[in-house]
């Protein structure tokens, strides 16, 4: 443990992919994306068949329905990722949490040179996605030896690799919890108390499951001021709910900006669009809740890339913002959003070891 002195002269870090980095240095950031992932459900993979080919013809439809098409849910290109970080920097980006966990083929390598190669920081999640996507073995561990899988990956490094994560999640959660998301959840927790790194949850799809997900954590002592509960667009559609939500503690993330669709592939839900998003926002905002709000795109299929006529990482920085200045954001509010929170969640505490790692590897 630090004494007090050393407490205020660390300010602590960020642990990006190629290191530890100073929280001031991250600029505008992305919390919820995924540059590699394979987000097919487990029961479609490995099918012979072509891939969609997106084109001028296909685009639409394979946006209107992303899991209808082969291929639309792996992101493996990293050339392809490469570009598409490289727009989100040109469009003043300077950081994006990678929240890609075990069950959707995380690259830690895949990530390192995309950083390497944009300079980009990339914050890397450790854990678990939802049962469904996982193999037996993980299935049948304890609390005690998940929670030894996420403390390793965020202190020593996710798979052969020495790279290590920064936050923990999408820890990937059904509704209702089943037995192993609920060990998944408590080793979270576990995780965090031994590292005080974030927490960031995908929960199920129902308005009670935020709440379920709070209780365990609770129960676990997790720090639930650093917990934040995702995709409020397509779990809580009433921004009551919202509000009464981060009443508990927690940060709430508006994470499907760019998406502005009638058509949920999951289900019957009114998503919103962006500017509801916006008025949302707002609102927590007005009720004294705006630093605990994220904000970011979730992309995970090939038809938001911009390069396949998406709307690309940098959506929320080029046009979200000109959006939110004129509906009467200022830039304290956007300031927060986008820096301020998530500097406090990515900033872990001094620790020693920690920031003489790969110094120097993070211009
Ligand atoms: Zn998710």
């Amino acid at each position: 443990m630090l004494d007090a002195t050393q407490e205020q002269s660390d300010p602590g870090h960020v642990m990006t992919v190629l290191g530890p980095v100073a929280p001031m240095a991250l600029g505008a950031v992305l919390m919820h994306e995924h540059l590699l992932c394979d987000l097919t459900p487990p029961a479609n993979r490995g099918r012979a068949a072509e891939d969609v080919e997106i084109t001028l013809e296909t685009a639409f439809d394979v946006a209107y329905r992303p899991g209808a098409h082969r291929g639309n849910h792996r992101l493996s290109d990293v050339g392809l990722a490469t570009r598409e970080a490289a727009l989100l920097c040109r469009a003043g980006g300077g950081a994006l949490v990678e929240v890609t966990t075990g069950g959707l083929s995380p690259d830690p390598a895949g990530l390192a040179a995309i950083a390497r190669a944009t300079g980009l920081h990339v914050v890397m999640g450790a854990g678990f996605y939802t049962e469904p996507y996982l193999d037996p073995d993980t299935l049948s561990q304890s609390v005690e030896q998940l929670a030894d899988t996420i403390i390793a990956q965020l202190t020593r490094g996710a798979g052969d690799a020495a790279i290590r994560c920064g936050i923990i999640g999408e820890i990937g959660c059904s509704w209702p919890l089943t037995p192993f998301e609920r060990r998944s959840l408590q080793a979270g927790a576990w995780a965090q108390r031994a590292t005080g790194a974030a927490i960031t949850v995908h929960p199920g799809r129902d308005v009670l499951a935020p709440h379920e997900i709070l209780d365990v954590f609770e129960a676990a002592g997790a720090d639930v001021g650093r917990v934040v509960i995702d995709h409020m667009d397509r779990t809580c559609l009433d921004v009551a709910e919202v509000i009464a939500l981060a009443r508990r503690g927690c940060v709430v993330e508006y994470d499907f900006f760019g998406i502005e669709t009638s058509n949920y592939w999951f289900g019957v839900v009114d998503l919103p669009n962006d500017w509801m998003r916006i008025r949302a926002i707002a609102r927590l905002f007005d009720a004294g809740l705006g630093e605990q709000v994220a904000v970011s795109h979730d992309i995970c299929t090939r038809s938001r890339l911009q390069g396949m006529g998406g709307h690309g990482y940098g959506h929320l920085l080029r046009n979200v913002i000109p959006l939110m200045r004129d509906r009467g954001f200022g830039q304290s509010e956007i300031d927060t959003l986008f820096r301020d929170t998530p500097r406090r969640l990515l900033t872990l505490p001094g620790d020693a070891e920690a920031s003489t790692t790969h110094e120097g590897e993070d211009a």
